[in-house]
């Protein structure tokens, strides 16, 4: 289906590409969301598309709030369910915690699409089309939310979620885990987590975290203490503009 050798330097990169593109032409992907690819891959370059040591810290740590929340959602947007849907449900699986869709630019019909196709990729439950509940702050459609999924959670994992919604996220109360490769973003600046991290390298590794600790209390309470978020977000900067 992709007509990329694998010896091409930036092999990765351009199968990502495709999996957006191939996003849209299925329905689960807004055209906005190939603007969004766009800014990614402009930081991933800057980072060195690699995780750096202060992303797998928080990767770790993602996983420990995972392991330990009462209620923990994923929350799956048109470019994570187009990049990662198979290591989606993986890591709800790992963690069990619930996989709601939740789109910024939130039409039925791509939610529906979006749900299948991660059932598709094995997952049982997906939540999301109920919208019975609202997030305090937001215009109408922006707020929607399913009740019993990120309303009732008390930590939800928001990859590439939008500045505003991840605030009145955390207004709410609850820990937010944030996937983001732009450090200086708003959705990563009030994260409790952010990961600064391509999606496609980050979801992985938070489900190889948290199976390493599934069963280890006090390796998640230690994961979740060596982390800093403001020090995870200097450390990507100092990425980026020195390459350190
Ligand atoms: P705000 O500044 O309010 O947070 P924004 O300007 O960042 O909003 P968008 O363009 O929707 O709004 O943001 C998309 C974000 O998603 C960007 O910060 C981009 O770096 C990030 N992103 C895109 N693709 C990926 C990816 N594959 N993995 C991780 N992050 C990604
Ligand atoms: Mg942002």
């Amino acid at each position: 289906e992709v007509d990329v050798p694998e010896s091409h330097p930036r092999y990765e990169s351009l199968l990502t590409r495709h999996r957006i593109e191939d996003g849209v032409d299925r329905g689960i992907t807004s055209r906005q969301g190939l603007i969004a690819q766009g800014r990614g891959e402009a930081y991933d370059y800057l980072l060195g598309e690699r995780t750096l040591e202060s992303a797998d810290r928080a990767e770790r740590a993602a996983a420990a709030y995972l392991l330990r929340a009462d209620h923990a959602v994923v929350s799956v947007n048109g470019n994570a369910a187009a990049l990662v849907p198979g290591e989606l449900v993986e890591l709800a699986e790992a963690t069990g915690a619930d996989l709601e869709v939740n789109l910024f630019n939130r039409t039925e019909e791509r939610i529906r699409a979006i749900a299948e196709y991660l059932r598709d990729h094995g997952a049982e439950e997906v939540l999301g089309l109920e919208a019975d509940g609202r997030i305090p702050g937001l215009d109408h459609e922006r707020a929607k939310v399913d009740a019993d999924g990120i309303g009732d959670a008390d930590v939800v994992l928001v990859p590439l979620e939008d500045g505003d919604r991840a605030e009145a996220l955390g207004e709410m109360g609850k820990t937010e885990l944030v996937v983001d490769l732009n450090p200086l973003s708003r959705s990563a600046q009030v994260a409790t987590v952010p990961i600064i991290d391509n999606i496609v390298r980050a979801i992985p590794n938070v489900t190889a975290h948290a199976r390493e600790m599934a069963d280890d209390p006090e390796a998640q309470r230690a994961a979740i203490e060596a982390f800093d978020a403001d020090e995870a977000l200097e450390a990507a900067e100092r990425a980026i503009r020195d390459g350190a």
